[in-house]
């Protein structure tokens, strides 16, 4: 590493950057290119002799930016939101430009440590219980994705209960959660050898805004005894990603401490919302819980990827996960006087992502985080209420945050053309290249989603948004007739 090249290099790059984002309106949000195109751009091997660095740059604008999508675009309002900030983008550069690898405590002390105190701060200002905290038996991870994190509590909730039962019990641990959670749960019980009929998908409907019912999983609980199952997780959410539905927490959770199981909430997109003590009342019950996760990437400010984990029993993840060898030991592991992160994780290598966090609640603070969540959700609410006054559109299920729900309505009440209709419109806005939504599916209908939450979104995009959909409705609505 020539510190002076990186000094060279860096500050281009930053320029580089910088320019990117005053100017990142020019790009069509969703990438226009198609499959394949970058094969015909790029040379078939790597170069023998060193490239200059403005010839890269200059790639960059004509090769690789055409085959980008702009998550970061004020017209960005599809899947949900992947926040980039000054803050976590320097956080980012600092872990980068140190790059450490902090599997244990004594790989890089203040990468553990930093992230144990950031992970304490963040729990305070979630105001979750203090049985999560590191000074107790509890404690916070950063993981890469909430799908790590479900993936390892699974694991660390398996391991207790087969310690229990015996490990010949694997093909009878069930699984339980609502058809609306997010498919990394489904893959978490694939790589945990839970039985595929065993991961419960309980159906839920519109009569419950699409939350997962009690009574249902009371019901299925019981069935499962009864032929000698052994229920053994739950996972809740807390926003789910079709719709943001808000499961019922702290019934369920009764329900699966009642039955000795474990118990995970799921909040990746909504988690950062209850940070506004307006909105925190959608977590409670998040005491009866083992384990809660938020995505600090999503909707947070923070870089991706940072997805936070907390459990009560750190003992748990650290039994299913942890290994000893010969060549990580050393003083402090030994003494049990350290965390060691590579006990609560997948991998064994780990990037110091807290700092990039720390930054962000250092430079923009509590107060300031929570105006932001507040304009999204106001956002959201303005593009629910241009919709609620064009008759020839529904918002298909209450809006919570700052998602909308929404569908043009069908022609003469016809549903398979409604689906068709709603299809071509979300094709026909995406290829204008002027915004960006998506789409999921709910009791059978196609449906639009709207997702306010890139940093860099104002008003005039939503109403901007707004207009293209309607012309672009208008235009499929005079085809169909
Ligand atoms: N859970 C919910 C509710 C989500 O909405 C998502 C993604 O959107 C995930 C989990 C998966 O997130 P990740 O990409 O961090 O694994």
């Amino acid at each position: 590493m020539d510190a002076e090249q990186l000094r060279e290099y860096g500050h281009k790059m930053v320029d580089f950057i910088a320019d990117y984002y005053k100017t990142i309106e020019n790009f069509p949000v969703l990438s226009q290119v198609e499959p394949g195109y970058l094969r015909n751009l790029l040379p078939d091997s790597a170069p023998n002799q060193p490239d200059s660095f403005q010839h890269v740059l200059d790639d960059i604008q004509a090769k690789i930016l055409p085959g980008v999508t702009h998550w970061q675009s004020p017209n960005y309002f599809a899947y949900y939101p992947s926040n980039s900030s000054v803050a976590g983008f320097v956080g980012e550069m600092l872990s980068a430009g140190l790059n450490i690898v902090g599997f244990s405590w004594i790989a890089s002390p203040a990468a553990t440590e930093l992230e144990m105190i950031v992970l304490d701060w963040l729990a305070k200002m979630l105001k979750l219980p203090e049985d999560f905290l590191s000074a107790g038996r509890g404690g916070g991870v950063i993981q890469g994705t909430a799908s790590e994190a479900v993936l390892v509590v699974l694991l660390a909730a398996r391991d207790k209960v087969l310690r229990r039962v015996g490990k010949d019990a694997l093909e009878k641990l069930v699984v339980y959660a609502s058809d609306q959670t997010h498919s990394s749960l489904q893959k978490a019980c694939q790589m945990a050898g839970i039985h595929p009929e065993n991961c419960r998908l309980l159906k839920a409907t519109s009569s419950t805004n699409y939350a997962l019912s009690p009574e249902f999983l009371s019901e299925t609980i019981s069935q499962d005894l009864t032929i000698g199952l052994i229920p053994f997780f739950l996972c809740a959410t807390v926003g789910t990603t079709s719709s943001t539905a808000v499961d019922p927490l702290l019934s369920l959770g009764k329900i699966a401490k009642s039955n000795g199981m474990w118990f995970h909430v799921d909040a990746a997109y909504a988690g950062s919302a209850c940070v506004c003590p307006e909105f925190r009342h959608y977590m409670d019950g998040v005491e009866v819980a083992d384990s809660f996760n938020m995505n600090a990437h999503k909707w947070f400010l923070t870089n991706f990827d940072c997805s936070a984990l907390w459990v009560k029993d750190r003992s748990a993840l650290v039994q299913a996960l942890s290994t000893n060898p010969e060549y990580l030991k050393n003083k402090a592991s030994q003494a049990n006087m350290v965390v060691d992160y590579k006990d609560w994780q997948v991998p064994l290598g780990r990037r110091f992502r807290s700092l990039k966090l720390w930054m962000v609640l250092r430079l923009y603070g509590l107060e300031n985080l929570q105006c932001y969540i507040r304009n999204h959700i106001k956002l959201a609410k303005h593009f629910e209420n241009l919709i609620a006054q064009d008759p020839r559109f529904e918002v298909v299920t209450p809006r919570i945050f700052s998602l909308v729900c929404f569908r043009l309505l069908p022609v003469r009440n016809n549903e398979s053309h409604g689906n068709k209709l709603n299809h071509q419109l979300l094709d026909a806005v995406n290829s204008t290249g002027s915004a960006f939504i998506s789409h999921t599916v709910l009791s059978g209908k196609y449906i639009l989603r709207f997702a306010v939450g890139a940093p860099l979104t104002e008003e005039k995009h939503v109403n901007a948004a707004w207009k293209v959909l309607q012309d672009k409705a208008t235009s499929l609505l005079a085809e169909s007739l």
